[in-house]
């Protein structure tokens, strides 16, 4: 996208307040390519976005300022008072702030806003927490400053700040991702997909668990998993999941490979971590055997614990 003003001729903000929901996501299969000259490394990942979201609520603000406000949401999504605090950044440095300032940039918009955020998806655990809530500023925003822009100059502006942010800005619960993730093609996928997740308390950064991997020789491909989704056999989803990422996260952190032997022994039909961890997923039969193995794993304290879906 050029660089300069994309749109505007200010117009009157008539939303008192716009809420979006900004959903996580897992990756069902994550291949890792080698890396390129720009330093990113060539992805070709499958992404399903969650029930498990954040919530953020807009509001004007006179002139041209921003302001965010964030709220710890997790007691509501099942986590425990106990959980450690969350890690998210006030002020400039979180996603949200960043694809505000970036919206107003690229627009010229010389309007203002409160940014309200409650967090429950867990931060640094390869659900992409951060690129969500970015995508759901710029599509809130977008309709609270009446700036018009497409979803496609959205996921333009989004891929500057993040290669996650771009599957959430398709409009879609399920695409392929290619490029360093901005490549999308939108998947129409008839399965729902139930999912035990675990935030082990241990988190891994991105870019370590990426310098630390060493893809191995021929890899699985895609092809077959969204054959077996779109048949919607889950038997066959499960053997084809597939993680290029896990190994690394495996040898960096201690938790995951707990988690990989605690869901082997529990034997929901398929399991992986997602993206670069440090969360791993039981991927189960239904919602009831999602909940019963909940419990199993809130019992052996091996961190914290969500029952979601996939809406395919
Ligand atoms: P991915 O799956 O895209 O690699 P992740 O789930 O591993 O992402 P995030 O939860 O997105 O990781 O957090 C990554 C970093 O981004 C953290 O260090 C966090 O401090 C920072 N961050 C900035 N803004 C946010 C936000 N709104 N929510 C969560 N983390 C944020």
């Amino acid at each position: 996208m050029d660089s300069k003003v994309l749109f505007h001729e200010p117009q009157a903000t008539t939303a008192v307040a716009v809420r979006e929901t900004a959903p996580a996501k897992v990756n069902l299969f994550l291949n890792v390519e080698t890396k390129r000259p720009d330093g990113y490394h060539e992805l070709e990942t499958l992404m399903v976005s969650l029930g498990l979201h954040d919530t953020l609520e807009f509001r004007p603000l006179p002139g041209e300022s921003l302001e965010l406000v964030a709220h710890d949401a997790r007691t509501a999504a099942g986590l425990g008072p106990s959980s450690p605090p969350l890690e998210v950044p006030v002020g400039p440095a979180n996603l949200v702030w960043k694809a505000a300032q970036l919206l107003q940039e690229r627009t010229g918009c010389r309007l203002g806003a409160r940014l309200e955020l409650w967090k429950r998806i867990p931060v640094a655990a390869g659900l992409a927490g951060g690129s969500t809530d970015a995508a759901a500023t710029l599509r809130g925003l977008n309709r609270l400053w009446n700036l018009g822009l497409s979803l496609e100059e959205l996921r333009e502006l989004g891929a500057e700040l993040g290669s996650d942010i771009p599957f959430f800005l398709s409009g879609r619960p399920a695409a392929l991702c290619r490029g360093r993730g901005e490549l999308i093609t939108p998947l129409d996928l008839p399965l729902g997909l139930a999912l035990v997740i675990v935030k082990p308390a241990a988190g891994l950064s991105t870019p370590q668990v990426f310098r630390a991997c060493r893809p191995q020789g021929p890899h699985p491909g895609v092809e077959p998993l969204i054959a077996a989704l779109k048949q919607g056999c889950l038997a066959a989803v499960a053997q084809r999941l597939h993680n290029t990422l896990q190994p690394a996260a495996e040898s960096l952190c201690p938790s995951v490979v707990l988690l990989k032997e605690t869901f082997s022994r529990l034997s929901p039909v398929g399991h992986l971590m997602s993206g670069s961890g440090t969360c791993y997923f039981g991927l189960c039969r239904n919602l009831a055997e999602a909940r019963r193995l909940a419990g199993v794993l809130q019992a052996q304290r091996v961190g914290s614990v969500f029952v979601t879906s996939v809406a395919c």
